[in-house]
Formats: structure tokens, sequence, C-alpha cells
């Protein structure tokens, strides 16, 4: 009944919204519960530095004296939740609890979950299409038992040579048929590529064939003022994604707003990433932010980027929205079908 209660009280603190929602931007390793991550861990056998599950949560979810920097959240990923996720029964579980507890715990009845698998395979010791595979059938299982839609979204790293990007495009490509629905570029934003033409435009053409393939395209650019305006202006001139992780920074230029604006590019902002990855300053920042968007009719969608991790789900982040006053329901509410408008899945 506890649980009952609390989900009555959830829909009622945020009646004007239309639900259900969808989430376009939720990452694998950022969005597993702790408690699931914790039987992973031990069902493999990994050594954990940690005494106790109450610090197993600490070491895997954000904290004021842990998380300063986008630097930091994905040293975390890195660290902890890409080594746990990495074998065929963790990431097929991985993909069915995310899924499954997005439709429970925050009416996300669609949902685009992104990932990089070959952060899952252990450097090459796991094979790369029996992790695909696996987070398939996870994927196939949360579908079945809760009738809800799904995608799966390949990860790019920016970290990685442009030979092993080329790879993750070419598992993307092969499973399109089987449920994966975009490619993306993700990972931190030093060194960018935006500005380096040769790499721009190796990337443009290898993006352009995951298009030809009926992939959506998505990158994460303008996180930060390391790719900045001008970042985000040359990722959409050059690589021509549908859609945009972040973008922040363009708020900072009329100019990329214009061209974001004429493009019909989406911005895919997730608020609670941003405060505490200290993209942005506080709630503060986000109503700033937002309201340029607004002013300048440059469409966005609001989204988590990933749940446990960041202490959040998709109905929190909209009740923050609220709570702070930064969108009136109805923008809201337009968020909600912008997203549906610019999902990926068929
Ligand atoms: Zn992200």
């Amino acid at each position: 009944m506890a649980f009952d209660v609390t989900r009555k009280e959830k829909l009622a603190a945020l009646s004007f919204l239309d639900l259900p929602l969808i989430d376009l931007h939720i990452h694998m390793g950022a969005s597993v519960a702790p408690h699931v991550m914790w039987s992973i861990a031990h069902q493999q056998g990994l050594r954990l530095p940690v005494r106790d599950y109450w610090e197993f949560l600490d070491l895997i979810t954000v904290s004021e004296n842990k998380v300063h920097s986008v630097e930091d959240y994905l040293g975390i990923l890195h660290k902890w939740t890409e080594k746990i996720q990495s074998s065929p029964a963790a990431i097929e579980r991985c993909t069915y609890e995310i899924i499954s507890k997005e439709y429970r715990g925050a009416n996300v009845t669609s949902i685009e979950l992104r990932f990089n698998p070959m952060k899952r395979n252990l450097g090459g010791e796991r094979d790369l299409d029996h992790i695909i595979h696996a987070a398939l059938r996870g994927m196939d299982q949360a579908v079945l038992e809760y009738g809800c839609r799904a995608g799966l979204i390949f990860c790019m790293a920016r970290e990685f040579s442009y030979e092993l990007n080329e790879i993750i495009v070419d598992k993307a490509i092969r499973y399109h048929e089987r449920g994966v629905v975009g490619i993306d570029l993700a990972g931190p934003e030093t060194d960018p590529i935006e500005r380096d033409p040769v790499a721009l435009e190796r990337y443009a053409s290898l993006l352009d064939r995951a298009r030809a393939a009926g992939l959506g395209v998505t990158i994460h650019t303008g996180e930060t003022e390391q790719t900045g305006p001008e970042g985000v202006a040359a990722a959409v001139r050059r690589l021509r994604p549908q859609r945009i992780g972040h973008g922040i920074q363009a708020a900072r230029s009329p100019e990329t707003m214009k061209i974001l604006r004429e493009e019909g590019v989406v911005l895919e902002i997730c608020p609670s990433s941003n405060v505490w990855c200290r993209t942005i300053d506080g709630f503060e920042g986000v109503r700033e932010t937002l309201q340029r968007f607004v002013e300048a009719s440059v469409p966005f969608t609001i989204n988590t980027d990933g749940t446990y991790l960041l202490r959040t789900d998709l109905m929190n982040e909209f009740r923050l929205l609220h709570e702070h006053g930064i969108l009136r329901p109805e923008q809201m509410n337009e968020c909600v079908r912008r997203a549906r408008a610019a999902s990926f899945l068929a």
C-alpha cells in the first residue's frame, strides 16, 4: 500500500502533466538501481572497495563532496558502473531493470536507452555481439512485460579512436532492425572534434552512413565551455544531428540559437545533470538557459541523463522545473509532445 500512496502522491503533484512520458536521453551506466548493481557485482564475484552496501551506494551516486564537474561524473561511470555492467548477463539485467523501473516509477512508456557496447566488453575480452544481443534480450523482456516502447542508442566515445567508433557505428547499423534506433557521440569535451576540421569531416561521413541505414543521430555537444556555442554550431553544420545532448552552451549565442531553430535540431536538456556537474549555475542557471531557448524558439525536451546516479527520474525533473517556476505546465507538456515527435522510435 505504501508504494501505491507514493505513486498517487507523485501523480497528484504533477496532475497538469500529460502522461505518459518519454525519455530520449538516459544512459545505461547511470540508471540502474544501486541494489541491482550490488547484486550483479556479487554474482560476478567482483571485489569492491567498500565494507557494506551503504558505502557502495555512496560510491556509485552523486554527492556534494564528490561531483564538481562532468569529468567527476564520468569518473564514477568509468570506474565502477561500466565495469560491473561488463558481461552479457549483467547488461541483459541492467537493460531490463532500467526500462521496467522507468515505467513503474516515472510513467515513462517510451524510452531510448543509450550506452557504449565497447565500454562493456572489458577491452575486447568479451564478445561485442554477445553484449549487444544481451541488451536486446533485456529490452525485449521489459517491452513484453510492460507494453512500453524502447530502443537502444549506441554511444561512440570522444576519447576513442575513429577506428573504434567506426566499429560502434557498424554494429548499430547491423542491429538496427533488431532495435538499435540511433547513434550518439559521448564522453568528455576536452579536445573536442568540433574544433578539428579533419576529424569533423571523417565523423560527418561516418554519420552519413548511419543516417542512410535509418539510424537517428544525436550528439553530446555544448555541455561545457570547452565546446562552447561555436562547437554546437560546427556540430550542427557538419554532423547534421536531428538532436543534441545538452547543447546548453548555445544559449550564450544568438547566432547558434538561430542555427538550431532554422535546422530544427531538438535539444535534449537534462536539468539535474547540468546542476550536479556544475555546467550550469544551479536552478537559476537552468531558468536563464531555458528562458533564452524559449525566447529564441529553440526546440528542447526534458530528460534524465542518468536516474539513480543523479538521484532523480523523469517525473522528478518536471517536478523540479515546476517547483522552481522555470517552465509553465503548458510549456512542459509541449516538451513531452516535442520529445515524441523527435523520437527515433518507429
Ligand atoms: Zn548524456
